[in-house]
């Protein structure tokens, strides 16, 4: 499942550089995640990276519309790099 960026975003940009897929990027609002790119950090590390990253609590939550499994979001993060 990726994950998705809310309206709770305060648009500091702590998020962006740590992801390891170069997920995130600045959209019209607030920062936006690619869930063609975003692996949850599966791949990368133990947690999402952009959520240990983001001083909001909430503004980073599971993409219900994105749901994947580990072994998907795994395949996903080889295909990436
Ligand atoms: Fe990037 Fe990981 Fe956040 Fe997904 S969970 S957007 S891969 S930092």
């Amino acid at each position: 499942m990726a994950l998705m960026i809310t309206d709770e975003c305060i648009s500091c940009g702590a998020c962006e550089p740590e992801c390891p897929n170069q997920a995130i990027s600045q959209g019209d609002a607030h920062y936006v995640i690619d869930a063609a790119r975003c692996t949850e950090c599966v791949g990368a590390g133990d947690e999402p990276k952009c959520m240990a990253a983001c001083p909001t609590d909430g503004s980073i939550v599971k993409d219900p519309s994105h749901v994947e499994t580990q072994e998907q979001l795994q395949a996903k993060y080889e295909t990436l790099h």
